[in-house]
Order: structure tokens, then C-alpha cells, then sequence
């Protein structure tokens, strides 16, 4: 192993394992967070509860896990944000990928999506679980390359659900740009894009009544900014004057990136600050950058359960079209016009993933949709607030969540 990487790796690694188990450091954190959080509500008044939107699924699910709701004081509210791609995926494409793989096409997935329920039967299907359940052939993978390697073996039609944030787009695109699909994989790009997301989701909430609390600060997601770079926020903090910090994923990561946002609100300041300095860089990866662009072009896409929110989707480019599921087996992709709200009766996934509401205000919640049951998207994925607050809630969110169901 080269000496440098070596030695760079073992500082990473040193970092993390500080991070990790840090009692003393988590316990000083929390009260500076109590303290910055009195000098917050000093300068902008103590009438309504400041919320701090976390972005990604990843995110949430330290704050949930470690129970980090738990430590903040009661004018401080922290809100998932739309982080994860499964619950965004929308209706139809399932839709879409179900009747190819009940026609004979052998369908590539992750675990998540497998899950994942249509509000419409596809000859009785309504997720690709029913399709193999019907004699249709779905495989599970975990990543393009599986595909590929099993594609080539199997030797029949074959399509890869390319679901995922930027993050998962370089891989698609090595795949494509070097030669590596084989002609019987065509790969459906259904690839989203967070930051026109996040803009999206502040400026809803921005559109609330009065009474109701902006969103005054975010936690950007650290995986995807290794790859968009720390800039990609920047329009975010200048938009809104709020402060963005690109934040790890250990529970310590959190709350110093918690702590940098109080701090820069207690100071009139609203910048866009990288706290996962180990990974991300403030231009981020421009050679995978170069290759999504050169692979994929931005499209104006659909959420499930939101709509469509401009240049926040990436299609192959027309000099790919031989890799495209969409050209291959005539998908027209949706339009404005052609979507349709694709939630199922009662679920309000759309409101959670945007921040509006919490997992309890649905009356559905743990009334049914459960993770063994899923009703809604936000149940199926390790990533979606839902799921992460049914499997995970201890600490302070369990008795929340407990009260909010009337247990206690
Ligand atoms: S609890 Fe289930 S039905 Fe309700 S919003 Fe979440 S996923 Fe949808």
C-alpha cells in the first residue's frame, strides 16, 4: 500500500474511533448546544422553536439511533429531510419495472426497492416481491456491477433499477463509459438530485403561516458531498440566510454540526461550512463530476408523493440510448402533465419527507403501516424517516412517540 495512503487512512481512521464512544466530548457538545441555543433565542426572540432540517436518511438515523433528539433544548427541533432515494421513487416506475419483470425481463435491484409498493396492481403485483412471488424473475444486488456480472451469465433481457442519489451515479456511469453493460442490460436511470431537493423542501416549509417555524439550518448530507463537492450548498445558505454544514455521520459529527449552526445563527451568519473535512472537499470529486455529466443529462424529475422539482434528475444521454431501459422497452418518463400524487389512501409520506410533519402525525404510524407491513414509502427503506423511527426510537423519541400514540 503507498506510504501516504497509508498514513492518511490511519488518521481517518484515528478521527473516527475519536468520534466513536466520545462520551465526554458528546456531553460538553450537548451543553454548548444548550448554551448557543439560549443566545439564539436571545436574538431572535423565544416565541417559536428553531428547526434544523437533517437532509439525509443517514443523518436521521444517527439522530434517531443515538437518540441525539434527546440532548437538544427545548427550542431546538430537528426535522428529516427528503435523504432518501427509495421513498422519492415514484409510483409508477414501479409500475413500469413490475410488468417487465412479469413479461419475462429478468429484473436487477436493491433490497430496498424490492419492497417497494405501486398504489397500482400490475396483474396483480404491486411491488416486485409480488412480481417473483408470480413466477417473474427479480434478482437482488447490491450494486451496477452485480448486475453486470450476473447479466452476463443469465444471458436474457435484463434491466438494472438505477435508483439512488449522486452517489451512486459515478458507478453507473464507469459502467456505461466503460463499455462494461453488457447488450442484454439496459439500465433504467431513475438517479435523483439532492440540492434542488433541499431547496425545494425549505422553500415548503418557508410557505407554512407565521406560526409555524422556518426552517433556520441544515445538515447537509456528507456521502453525497464527497462526490458534489461542499459548493453545492452554498445556494442553500445564500437563498434562505441559513447556515448549511456538510456534516459525517458519527453521533459526534452531528452535534458539532448542530452546534456550528447555532453558533453562526447566534451570530447573524449564514454560511455553508464543511464539519466532514475527512472526506469532503469544497469543489468535491470534479472527475466523477465530469463523468456524470458527460454520461447523464439533468432533467426536471417527479418525486413520489411531492411532484416535480426542476434539474433534479439524471436521464442517460441520447448517445447511450443502447444501455436505456427507457428506450429498449418504449417507458415514457413522466411528465408534469402525465404524474399523478402516487401515495397510498391515508399515508402522508409526502409531508414527512419534506419536513412538514413528524411519523407520529400520521395516523397511520405503527396503526398498520409498520416495517413489516409497509403502507407508505417512508416504512419500506433503512433510509426513510418512517422506517427509522418505528425500528429505532429510543431515548427521548420513544416516550414521544409513545405520548403521541396515547400509551402514556
Ligand atoms: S407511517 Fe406509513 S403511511 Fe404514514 S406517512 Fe409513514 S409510510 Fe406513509
Amino acid at each position: 500500500m503507498d506510504r501516504d495512503y497509508e498514513a492518511a487512512l490511519s488518521t481517518v481512521k484515528g478521527l473516527v474511533a475519536s468520534f466513536r464512544n466520545n462520551l465526554p466530548l458528546a456531553r460538553k457538545l450537548a451543553s454548548k448546544i444548550r448554551s448557543l441555543a439560549l443566545d439564539v433565542e436571545k436574538k431572535y426572540g423565544g416565541d417559536f422553536k428553531y428547526r434544523i432540517m437533517d437532509f439525509c436518511g443517514t443523518h436521521e438515523w444517527t439522530i434517531t439511533h443515538f437518540g441525539i433528539r434527546s440532548l437538544m433544548p427545548p427550542n431546538i427541533e430537528l426535522v428529516a429531510g427528503p435523504g432518501c432515494p427509495v421513498c422519492v421513487t415514484p409510483s409508477y416506475f414501479i409500475e413500469e419495472v413490475v410488468k417487465l419483470a412479469l413479461d419475462g425481463v429478468v429484473v436487477y435491484t436493491y433490497g430496498d426497492v424490492y419492497r417497494l409498493r405501486s398504489i397500482r396492481a400490475v396483474r396483480g403485483a404491486s411491488s416486485l416481491s409480488d412480481a417473483r412471488a408470480l413466477g417473474g424473475s427479480v434478482r437482488i444486488v447490491t450494486s451496477i456491477l452485480d448486475a453486470i456480472t450476473s447479466a452476463r451469465d443469465v444471458g436474457r433481457d435484463a434491466v438494472f433499477v438505477g435508483i439512488g442519489f449522486e452517489t451512486v451515479a459515478p458507478g453507473y456511469a464507469h459502467a456505461v463509459d466503460r463499455g462494461l453493460v453488457p447488450n442484454n442490460l439496459k439500465i433504467l436511470s431513475l438517479v435523483k438530485l439532492t440540492p434542488p431537493a433541499m431547496l425545494y423542501s425549505i422553500e415548503a416549509l418557508r410557505e407554512k403561516t407565521a406560526a409555524e417555524p422556518p426552517v433556520m439550518g441544515v445538515i447537509a448530507p456528507g456521502h453525497v458531498s464527497t462526490i458534489v463537492g461542499g459548493r453545492a450548498w452554498a445556494p442553500v445558505a445564500e437563498r434562505f440566510g441559513i447556515p448549511v454544514v456538510v456534516s459525517g455521520f458519527e453521533p459526534i459529527d452531528v452535534l458539532i454540526s448542530i452546534a456550528e449552526i447555532l453558533r453562526q445563527l447566534s451570530r447573524g451568519e449564514a454560511r455553508t461550512i464543511i464539519e466532514y473535512a475527512r472526506m469532503v472537499t469544497w469543489d468535491g470529486d470534479q472527475r466523477a463530476q465530469g463523468l456524470i455529466a458527460s454520461i447523464f443529462e439533468t432533467v426536471d424529475d417527479a418525486w413520489r408523493g411531492i411532484g416535480f422539482i426542476p434539474k433534479s434528475g439524471l436521464r442517460l444521454r441520447d448517445r447511450y440510448g443502447r444501455y436505456d431501459a427507457f428506450k429498449e422497452y418504449d417507458i415514457r418518463d413522466l411528465t408534469p402533465e402525465s404524474w399523478r400524487y402516487d401515495l397510498p389512501p391515508g399515508c402522508r409520506c409526502g409531508e414527512v419527507i419534506i419536513g412538514r410533519i413528524k411519523p407520529t402525525q400520521c395516523p397511520l404510524f405503527m396503526r398498520g403501516c409498520t416495517p413489516s407491513t409497509p403502507i407508505g414509502p417512508c416504512m419500506v427503506s433503512m433510509e426513510g424517516t418512517c422506517s427509522i423511527w418505528a425500528r429505532l426510537g429510543v431515548g427521548g423519541l420513544a416516550e414521544e412517540i409513545a405520548k403521541e400514540l396515547e400509551l402514556l
